[in-house]
């Protein structure tokens, strides 16, 4: 039994091996009976084989339930009808240790991949979790009413509900594979994600045994329109974007950029690419890929702040300034590194996205160099920007976004200006 909490107890280290009984991780194995389990448990020290622990950042809240004694530290999560609603997989992708690195292929379905571990005792999490969902957006619902979508009483239903299958994924990385990913060395890659979460993983830097990370950042959401398997079907025609989230539009509708516009006219072309065609779709399938990359994973913080400095600089919110304000403000434009996000995209098993909604070059290169193909790109259309983001949406298509219209000039982007503050 552990001690109550706030009891004097010895601290337990994890920075030293703790004795025998960790299981071995191979990553990329074919098989999960090769491969191993992740083991991020907190109960039996002797069973951990990674760095870290389950729930991403929700991690700290864990400990905050077990501090305030919500939460009993020994609790073992009963898996009982929590399997995934739709198959998904095992595909080649998940055998080669290059494709996935930053979640585990196998997360989904430890609960029977992993039955004879967890029936020994181990401690072993989903990382993965696969449910259906009936997702009602007013967009998608004036859509139908201006008869843009039919509903089809499958996909869509008269009131504009959509039906999809969606998946909550948590962060897992395999260090050497992150590493190669981004150009430098694990050692580097290790003492710097230690440094710069203030030390908060000492095995980063004692225990290169331990190659697997569960690091505190926040997942990915997919939301599947059609038939989850025939995404792995390039003669499927796959409908697909990546978004990285955005709080403030996506779900507060702010106006001063075009993240909600974006992603609810994905969801739109989404849902009649895996319509039926009697529905004027395509008989296709649809995927929206959700990561949780807040303000070009800068944070909300420092997004504010470059609101600010943008509406206050001296000659207004201009589209020549938007990137150097974000600069001044961050240090960098962007801190999303769209190097990790294919992964997922490959543990769906897809080889070709024929129709990416996206204007976003990053997100194309990361693509097409992980080996996926990918067809026709699809811009937003006008209409749909908001008129305070045209500053983004000039100063992207300025930047290299891909855009099939005329790229603005200096003279352009002088011109394109946003509100004040007031
Ligand atoms: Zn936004």
């Amino acid at each position: 039994m552990p001690p109550e909490p706030g009891a004097p107890r010895h601290i337990r280290l994890t920075s030293h091996a703790g004795g025998t009984g960790a299981l071995p991780i191979r990553w990329g194995a074919a098989t999960p009976a090769e491969r191993g389990p992740v083991v991020g448990t907190t109960m039996q020290r002797g069973h951990r084989n990674v760095i870290g622990t389950h729930s991403g950042s929700y991690s700290v809240y864990r400990a905050l339930a077990v501090a305030a004694g919500a939460l009993a530290r020994d609790h073992r999560a009963d898996l009982t009808n929590t399997s995934p609603t739709d198959e998904i997989g095992p595909y080649p992708q998940w055998g080669d240790p290059e494709r996935i690195v930053s979640l585990d292929p196998w997360g989904a379905t430890v609960a029977s991949a992993f039955a004879s571990e967890i029936a020994a005792g181990y401690d072993i999490r989903p990382t993965i979790a696969v449910t259906k969902a009936h997702v009602i957006l007013p967009e998608v619902i004036e859509a139908v009413q201006k008869g843009r979508l039919k509903p089809d009483g499958q996909l869509l239903t008269e009131g504009g509900a959509a039906l999809v299958t969606k998946a909550a994924i948590e962060p897992v990385w395999w260090l050497p594979g992150v590493a190669r990913r981004f150009g430098c060395s694990e050692a580097d890659l290790r003492r710097v994600l230690f440094e710069e979460t203030g030390g908060m993983y000492p095995e980063l830097v004692t225990r290169s045994d331990l190659g697997v990370f569960l690091p505190p950042i926040g997942g990915q959401t997919l939301y599947i329109f059609g038939d989850a398997r025939d995404l792995a079907d390039p003669a499927v025609e796959l409908t697909a974007r990546v978004h990285d989230e955005c709080n403030g539009s996506d779900v507060f509708g702010s106006d001063i950029c075009t993240c909600r516009p974006y992603l609810t006219h994905a969801i739109e072309e989404c849902i009649r690419g895996a319509q039926p065609a009697s529905a004027g779709g395509r008989g296709g399938v649809g995927l929206i890929s959700y990561s949780r990359k807040e303000g070009r994973a800068l944070g909300e913080v420092t997004k504010f702040l470059v609101y600010n400095a943008r509406k206050r600089q001296v000659g207004g919110d201009t589209a020549d300034q938007y990137f150097a304000r974000t600069e001044c403000v961050a240090g960098v434009q962007d801190m999303r590194f769209q190097e990790l996000m294919p992964d997922v995209l490959h543990w769906l098993g897809i080889r070709r996205i024929h129709r990416l909604v996206s204007m976003s070059n990053m997100k194309y290169d990361a693509i097409t160099q992980s080996g996926i193909e990918v067809g026709e790109r699809v811009n937003i259309p006008p209409e749909l920007i908001p008129a305070d983001a045209q500053v983004e949406m000039m100063a992207k298509m300025a930047a290299g976004y891909f855009t099939p219209g005329v790229v603005p000039d200096e003279q352009g982007l002088k011109q394109t200006r946003g509100r004040g503050l007031e």
